[in-house]
């Protein structure tokens, strides 16, 4: 694709990455195939080729107009689109590129910019949103149908007894607990826990874990998210010296530290060590499949059906790990139709954008049903949350079903 963006904006490193991706570009559309938006709107300007030209446009003439807006705000960030691009256009970065110019060229009406604000705020801060999710457990059958899905189906806020600490262990690794799933799902950290005891693995407690910033991120709140991140990188750091692999069992927070090094590279102070952070961090499936981690079967679910969230294959590049796991822990794995589909979760976009959210979650929830499974199972709070609020089928995170029961 020829691009025309203006030399000073050529000129800084943002600018410059983004007119080498546009570049990439070779318009085929191929990438429209398998992005959700487009296939339920069917808009060119609603599919990854569309919105690479809006943003181009948007970097071009230094102008973000209302149109660029609705249809980058209605891209789910699943990034189903790049593994189907032959030319390995990195539509996510582009994304990001382009929603931080939108953020810095064009206002909000101040209703849209107070949510967006308190959804980071709020959901960021475990306290905070603790708060929320018990208010929210009572008066949960008045809520509508878009904020029911953000919280929590069974009662909320109820921590999860940890399992003793291993004294003896033969080595510790560095759990990541994630701001949402603590609140939200602390079933799934409690999981973890009971695993790696399982397995003589200790944990090496840190104090002062942020949000990773992918929430942020999404909405266009970049300085924001840099803070978060680097907040995150110091509780990391700190967290011992042996160099001791950081686990992340939310897909959505793991993707997100994984890049810390691409994300932070220009700030001079923090990339060496957001590198080193990134280097470390595994998402649990890696870690227990490299391991060979004895897992038990829980007695109560003999058929499951696989939500893999786009975060985890698409965004980190894993399949078939986790239904490997969960086959190797006894399961009867489903064949389940579209399996690359996404749910419609995608963090805050189940708030902002909840038409097509809701649409997307029927069009799955149909897919995961169809076989009459025991149980779905998942790998990120977001899509367990979103799926559970509208099914009686229990929603678990894959660890809740390796673990035994509790
Ligand atoms: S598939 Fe890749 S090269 Fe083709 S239009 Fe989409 S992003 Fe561009
Ligand atoms: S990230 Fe997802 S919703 Fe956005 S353009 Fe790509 S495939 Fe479509």
């Amino acid at each position: 694709m020829q691009t025309n963006l203006p030399q000073d904006l050529l000129d800084t490193v943002s600018g410059k990455r983004a007119d080498e991706i546009l570049r990439a570009c070779v318009h085929c559309g191929f990438c429209n195939a398998t992005c959700p938006t487009y296939q339920l709107l069917g808009d060119e300007l609603d599919g990854p080729r569309g919105r690479i030209y809006l943003i181009k446009g948007m970097l071009e003439t230094g102008t973000g107009h209302s149109t660029v807006q609705t249809h980058l705000d209605r891209c789910l960030t699943c990034r189903a689109c790049e593994p189907s691009c032959p030319s390995g256009v990195a539509y996510g970065e582009l994304l990001e590129i382009g929603r931080d110019t939108l953020a810095r060229h064009r206002r909000r009406p101040l209703l849209e910019r107070l949510t967006r604000v308190a959804l980071v705020h709020v959901v960021s801060r475990p306290a905070l949103f603790r708060i929320l999710v018990r208010l929210g457990a009572w008066i949960r059958w008045a809520l509508p149908e878009r904020l029911r899905g953000l919280l929590p189906a069974a009662p909320a806020g109820i921590r999860e007894r940890s399992p003793r600490e291993v004294v003896d262990v033969k080595r510790r690794v560095v759990v990541l607990e994630g701001c949402v799933q603590r609140v939200a799902t602390p079933a799934s950290n409690a999981a973890l826990r009971r695993l790696l005891q399982d397995n003589d693995i200790g944990v090496l407690e840190i104090s002062g874990e942020q949000c990773c910033g992918g929430l942020a991120l999404h909405l266009g709140q970049t300085e924001r998210a840099h803070q978060s991140m680097r907040r995150n990188i110091a509780a990391l750091v700190g967290a011992g010296d042996g160099g001791e692999t950081i686990l992340s069992s939310a897909s959505g927070c793991g993707v997100t530290v994984k890049d810390y090094g691409r994300l932070l590279a220009e700030d001079p102070l923090w990339s060496r060590k957001a590198r080193r952070v990134a280097e470390r961090t595994l998402d649990v499936a890696e870690f227990v499949d490299r391991e060979q981690l004895r897992l038990r079967r829980d007695a109560r679910f003999t058929r499951v059906a696989w939500q893999a969230p786009c975060t985890l294959q698409h965004g980190q590049g894993i399949s078939g790990t986790v239904e490997g796991l969960l086959e190797r822990a006894g399961y009867q794995l489903l064949p389940v139709a579209e399996p690359d589909a996404c749910c419609g979760s995608a963090g805050s976009y189940a708030a902002l954008q909840p038409e097509i959210s809701q649409a997307l979650r029927e069009r799955k929830l149909t897919a995961l049903l169809a076989l009459e499974p025991d149980v779905i199972a998942t790998a990120n709070v977001g899509c367990q949350m979103h799926l559970g609020a509208a099914t009686d089928v229990p929603v678990l995170h894959w660890l809740e079903l390796v673990t035994g029961r509790p």
